[in-house]
């Protein structure tokens, strides 16, 4: 059962949170210019979307998120939610953490140890911003903790509820401060990789069920991909693509978001021309590829010469030659095999390819082995060239 009207259906468009343009530096020196730890970041969490900031440590996502929840104040920049500015760098404006409409579900949930499981339900109800009284906190929270399947813990220490229950606790108090959006920071990154899973699972399906925005942090890429309706991958204080998962994988902008998202070969381009059949024919020192997916010219990611070829492991197919050479035109990619490890669904194979190390996931049955001479073939169709 829903508990909130909204959700990922409605045909209203007012996003949960808007941001424009934000701008962070931790040197508060008027006039030095130091680096920002963000530097234009722009971003929407559309209501009742589970959005994430992906990228490595050190990129700027923790700042994002906690000037969005208020904690830090930018230099630079707008912030609205739920419609409202709660941040304008220009004009001087800013709304307290505790007077938006958010939660914070931190790393370790931040559950209280010396309340019981209630209690720490009830907890923003009885403090925060929609402040209530009475017998009515106590229904509301029973019938939250029924909802995620703690009734009957009510009265237990939550010291004594396992990580899992204490994620559903963080989960049930926070939705029950009625905020507009969940502001998540790495909340599964202390736990082992088994129960990791499972939670995010867990948690993406809460998320959808109450129909709650969320702005979740992560370095991991998997959980990224796992969780989100869109990706905003970020890298040293920008912001390089912001797509839903398939896309973020299947069509990086960049050379750093194919690297950083699962595995992906990149071959520096040296020249490129437009495909016979469409596309672009891009000559790395290695020999041609026909790039499928390419940006159009003219458009700010094209560039005729310099950039990358890029293709993912499960999008080269791996050929013996036997010592032949193949016939010109092919488009093929000769080396030598330098490592092919069985992996049970596939075998993973490294070729050498001029200065170049290509990974192609072959057919397990595929006999080939170190030393091997191979011909390599990219589908044109999943193969993209990047201009940076
Ligand atoms: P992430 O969460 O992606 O790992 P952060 O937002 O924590 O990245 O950090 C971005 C940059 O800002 C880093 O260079 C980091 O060293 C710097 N930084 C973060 N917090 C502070 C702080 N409180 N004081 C000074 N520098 C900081
Ligand atoms: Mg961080």
């Amino acid at each position: 059962m829903n508990t909130r009207t909204v959700g990922p259906t409605a045909t209203e468009t007012r996003p949960s949170i808007v941001v424009d343009q934000l701008r962070k530096s931790y040197d508060s020196h008027p006039g030095s210019d130091a680096a920002y730890a963000i530097d234009g970041v722009s971003f929407d969490v559309p209501e009742g979307q589970f959005v994430t900031l992906l990228g490595p440590s050190g990129c700027g996502k923790t700042t994002t998120l906690r000037c969005v929840a208020g904690l830090e104040r930018a230099q630079g920049g707008r912030i609205e939610m739920a419609g409202q500015t709660v941040f304008d760098a220009q004009r001087k404006q800013y709304v307290r953490p505790e007077d938006r409409p958010i939660a914070m579900v931190p790393q370790s949930y931040g559950i209280w140890p010396h309340m019981t499981v209630l209690d720490n339900a009830a907890f923003p109800m009885r403090h925060g911003r929609n402040r209530q009284r009475g017998a009515d906190v106590r229904k509301r929270a029973m019938e939250m903790l029924e909802q995620v399947g703690l009734d009957g813990m009510a009265d237990r220490w939550a010291t004594q509820l396992s990580g899992g229950q204490q994620q559903r606790l963080a989960f049930a108090r926070a939705l029950l401060g009625d905020p507009e959006v969940l502001l998540l920071d790495e909340p599964l990154s202390n736990l082992d990789a088994k129960l990791r899973a499972r939670l995010r699972q867990e948690l993406r399906s809460f998320q959808e069920r109450f129909g709650i925005a969320a702005l979740y942090v992560t370095h991991d890429q998997a959980e990224a991909l796992a969780l989100s309706d869109t990706v905003i991958v970020m890298n040293q204080g920008r912001v390089e693509q912001i797509d839903r998962p398939e896309r973020i994988y299947d069509h990086p902008r960049s050379s750093f978001v194919a690297d950083f998202i699962g595995s992906a070969n990149l071959l520096p381009v040296q020249d490129t021309s437009p495909g016979t059949q469409g596309g672009v024919l891009a000559k790395t020192a290695v020999g041609s590829v026909l790039c499928g997916r390419a940006p159009a010219s003219g458009n700010e990611d094209w560039s005729s010469t310099g950039g990358f070829v890029c293709v993912r492991p499960e999008n080269v197919t791996v050929r013996a030659t036997h010592g032949r050479t193949p016939v010109s035109g092919d488009e093929e990619i000769l080396g030598t095999v330098e490592a092919a490890e069985f992996l049970g669904d596939r075998l993973e194979v490294v070729v050498r390819a001029g200065d170049a190390s290509i990974t192609a996931f072959a057919r397990p049955g595929l006999g080939c082995r170190p030393g091997d001479d191979v011909a390599l073939n990219f589908d044109p169709a999943c193969t993209s060239y990047l201009s940076h």
